[in-house]
């Protein structure tokens, strides 16, 4: 057979600007996999031939809708809803939900192509989505959470199912989200299927899956140490974010017998030498998810702590950074004061908190990086064990899925190491992330032809 003429990485990546204009987030993802991939792929025809991150680049399909609802004083709405389906091919689409103001197709876009890989890493049958709302769910009301809720499913509904595509939560979406979706989902289709995870334990939810991505980043962490002949024992950890996955990651990095030292949120971030305890951790997650108030708030609770406002933790010496908070709260100002107070290893909860540049310090440094893909995919892997719970029509106890997002997140370590582990020893997570993620994904894509 004839080769034939291939595009490369510069070409590709012209390209893929051409054809999103302004969609800085996503391009930057594309940008982050497709460097590793086109060095991976050089000598592999059957990749080049199929265009498979052509295809992989370009989302299966973006669906874009009108969100109307009625606020509190009876005022009329009207929100974009979007579920982006990047790509099928080894399981129904999978990935959160987002309400959060920041959210745009490129964002969602950016979200969903990075959640192809993650899924693929995790060894379960999960495609890649994401999607989401321009929704601020801050400062509005019980009814008025319920109502944005209903009126999103009401579109959404037609797109999604148990065998097409199982939406779960993420920044601005959480138990109470899921449940008012759910109950709208099944009011509409009269059926009780497993079409949404993170849903509650008395309607189908899994334990484990709340602590899941904060837990399993830290079980990738310990897997990273491990690797250099260390552990967390005795380690000072910088986290940002207050949400879901910091308070959970700060938990666990308790229990390993670490110390955490900072938490952040929009309005900047506390900084507590003395170290969290569980019952600080515990306010921090009563604050966010119940009182749905301000972080700066822990002052008055607990004596020995400082607050930053509009400031984020990266400045403050530590062995080890989680960011667990958003895209882009790392860049490579923030990376090099990491590294020059003796910072050993990060470990991404949140999805692409680290730019670029950040990611460039972090490989000079050879410091110990694990790239979100691969570390935050403990959510999504209980949520992929809550979609074979809700098949089984069954509820397993807590300590095999405790034991399973751990043998999970070691088989993601693992993973990386097979493509990222490099003749010194040292291991490039983010290029064996990338490259595992992809051959899975890939290898489906040829089984099917050209579809
Ligand atoms: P939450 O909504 O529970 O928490 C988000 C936290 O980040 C809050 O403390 C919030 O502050 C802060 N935050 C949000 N946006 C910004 C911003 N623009 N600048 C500074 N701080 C910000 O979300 P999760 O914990 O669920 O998600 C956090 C990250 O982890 C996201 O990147 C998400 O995609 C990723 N992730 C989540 C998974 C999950 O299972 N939940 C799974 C895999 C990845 P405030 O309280 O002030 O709003």
């Amino acid at each position: 057979m004839a080769v034939k003429d291939h595009v490369n990485f510069e070409q590709f990546m012209a390209g893929v600007e051409r054809r999103n204009p302004h969609q800085t987030e996503f391009v930057q993802a594309v940008r982050e996999v497709a460097e590793d991939i086109f060095e991976f792929i050089a000598d592999k025809e059957k990749y080049h031939e199929f265009q498979i991150l052509r295809r992989i680049a370009e989302p299966d399909r973006v669906i874009s809708f009108r969100v109307c609802w009625e606020d509190d004083k009876g005022n009329i709405r009207v929100q974009r809803g979007w579920r982006v389906q990047n790509n099928n091919s080894i399981g129904p689409y999978k990935g959160g939900l987002r309400f959060h103001p920041s959210v745009n197709e490129s964002v969602l876009k950016f979200l969903a192509f990075e959640q192809t890989f993650k899924n693929s890493l995790t060894g379960l049958p999960m495609g890649g989505a994401k999607g989401g709302a321009n929704f601020n769910p801050k400062g509005k009301s019980e009814h008025e959470i319920m109502r944005f809720c209903q009126s999103f499913m009401t579109e959404l509904y037609r797109h999604v199912g148990a065998d097409v595509d199982v939406p779960a939560g993420d920044i601005g979406v959480g138990a109470r989200e899921i449940g008012f979706m759910f109950g709208q989902y099944k009011r509409i289709t009269n059926q009780f299927t497993g079409v949404l995870t993170g849903k509650g334990l008395e309607y189908g939810g899994s334990l484990v899956r709340t602590e899941a991505t904060g837990y399993g980043a830290v079980y990738f962490l310990d897997n990273m140490l491990k690797h250099r002949g260390n552990d967390i024992v005795g380690k000072t950890a910088v986290i940002s974010g207050a949400g879901n996955v910091a308070t959970h990651a700060a938990e666990k990095i308790l229990q390993l017998g670490g110390k955490v030292v900072t938490l952040s949120d929009s309005q900047g971030f506390i900084h507590d030498p003395d170290g969290m305890t569980q019952e600080k951790i515990d306010w921090v997650k009563h604050q966010k998810t119940v009182v749905r108030g301000s972080l700066s708030d822990y002052l008055k609770e607990f004596k020995g702590a400082r607050w930053y406002a509009g400031d984020r933790p990266w400045g403050v010496t530590c062995d080890v950074a989680l960011p667990c908070a958003t895209q882009n709260e790392l860049n490579g100002n923030d990376a090099r004061k990491l590294i020059e107070n003796g910072c050993i290893a990060v470990c991404e909860g949140a999805n692409m908190p680290t730019d670029l540049d950040g990611m460039r310090v972090f490989k000079e440094a050879g410091i110990c990086f694990a790239p979100g893909k691969a570390s935050n995919a403990g959510g999504v892997a209980v949520s992929g064990l809550e979609m074979s719970q809700n098949s089984e029509r069954l509820s397993w106890d807590e300590a095999t899925l405790q034991d399973r997002l751990r043998s999970i997140m070691r088989g993601i370590h693992d993973r990386c190491l097979e493509y990222g582990e490099k003749e010194d020893g040292t291991v490039d997570y983010v290029r064996g992330a990338n490259i595992a993620g992809f051959v899975k994904v890939a290898d489906a894509m040829i089984a099917y032809g050209v579809v």
